[in-house]
């Protein structure tokens, strides 16, 4: 198999874990959504990422690159409401990024092409209680832990989803100031936000396929559960 069949193997690969990661959160992104929102994220999503999955139906020998361009191409079709344009309309556009395949050089310019163009089309920066909560340390971390601190992409990886993590906790206590969210005003406070959590568990589902693929360590932190499932010992 070709160096790019592989690496579009990894993308389906990637697509469909999200897919059924998304199917299996639908309810809870749609609480999400309806606490702060219209109920809507959870069915979104799902929706975007089915026909995403149709869409890229037999493209098994198509770069990496176009493989990813019709992902986006079909959550901007599907998704809707806020998240559609914003998340797929960062992907088609950022996977101009992938046209030499996919190296850690090109998955940073990907990540950073992909949170300019969020910005941009959004204009939400960290603190609105968006997406970008999530996105912007994880970008900044997986950039910061490959170029300064050159660590292993995986690696570098399962810090930035950590960074996600701690982002979307950060999301609880702020007041939104951008999409629906914004309506409620200081109501807002208290709430997780739906779109800084689907953005979570892609980067984990992203970091997930990456570890049966990549070698390098990943920080414990990256993968354990949010709750613990025992509680801690006294001290
Ligand atoms: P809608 O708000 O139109 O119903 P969704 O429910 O699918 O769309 O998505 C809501 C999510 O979109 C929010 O939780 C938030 O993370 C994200 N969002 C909304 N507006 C913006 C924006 N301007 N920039 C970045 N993200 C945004
Ligand atoms: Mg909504």
């Amino acid at each position: 198999m070709s160096e790019s069949n592989e690496q579009t193997e990894v993308v389906l690969a990637v697509l469909q874990a999200i897919a059924d990661r998304i199917e299996a959160e639908k309810k809870h992104l749609t609480d999400l959504d309806s606490a702060i929102g219209d109920a809507d994220h959870g069915a979104n999503m799902h929706r975007g990422f089915q026909e995403a999955l149709e869409q890229v139906e037999g493209m098994d020998d198509e770069e990496p690159a176009t493989v990813v361009k019709n992902i986006g191409t079909a959550l901007i079709s599907e998704v809707g409401g806020a998240a559609g344009p914003l998340y797929g309309g960062s992907i088609m556009s950022a996977s101009q990024e992938l046209e030499e395949g996919i190296t850690p050089e090109t998955s940073i310019a990907f990540a950073e092409a992909y949170l300019d163009k969020l910005q941009d089309r959004g204009d939400a920066r960290v603190g609105d209680k968006t997406m970008v909560d999530a996105l912007v340390p994880a970008v900044h971390t997986y950039k910061k832990s490959i170029e300064s601190d050159e660590l292993p992409p995986l690696t570098a990886l399962s810090k930035a989803v950590d960074a996600a993590e701690r982002g979307v906790d950060f999301t609880v206590g702020l007041r939104a100031s951008k999409g629906r969210a914004s309506y409620l005003g200081w109501r807002s406070v208290g709430h997780q936000d739906p779109g800084a959590t689907s953005t979570l568990f892609m980067l984990e589902e992203i970091l997930d396929v990456a570890a049966d693929h990549l070698e390098g360590e990943i920080d414990r932190d990256a993968r354990s559960p949010t709750i613990p499932d025992e509680e801690p010992e006294d001290a």
